[in-house]
């Protein structure tokens, strides 16, 4: 039940957003989920589409855009797509790697109808 926590704290920051912001309505939300962050998406859209029945965001899009990981190498500093979670340097072999991108989990923007 990792995701319905995600989405009641996705929903909960976007319903202050819309009153601080004084929103009429919010179209959709994107957000960012990376390799690493252990969501699966489809069960993300499913908590939130049920948990915004009756909420100001009744009928609000959730458009989640995955991203893969990266990594970038402590040897040779090559930055590299990490496939299939093998964590070497594809140019020297190093396994001296940094993660840089695919541990996220954020709100890239909201979409607001005018
Ligand atoms: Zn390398």
């Amino acid at each position: 039940m990792h995701e319905l926590s995600i989405a009641t704290s996705i929903v909960e920051t976007v319903l202050q957003e819309m009153q601080r912001r004084q929103l009429p309505a919010v179209e959709t939300i994107a957000v960012r989920v990376g390799a690493l962050s252990g969501v699966v998406p489809e069960a993300l859209e499913f908590s939130f589409s049920a948990i915004i029945n009756g909420t100001p965001l009744a009928g609000t899009r959730l458009a989640i855009e995955q991203v893969p990981l990266q990594g970038k190498c402590r040897n040779c500093g090559l930055d590299f797509s990490v496939v299939e979670f093998i964590f070497a340097c594809p140019h020297c072999r190093s396994g001296q790697i940094e993660i840089t991108k695919g541990e996220e989990l954020e709100i890239a923007y909201l979409e607001v109808s005018s």
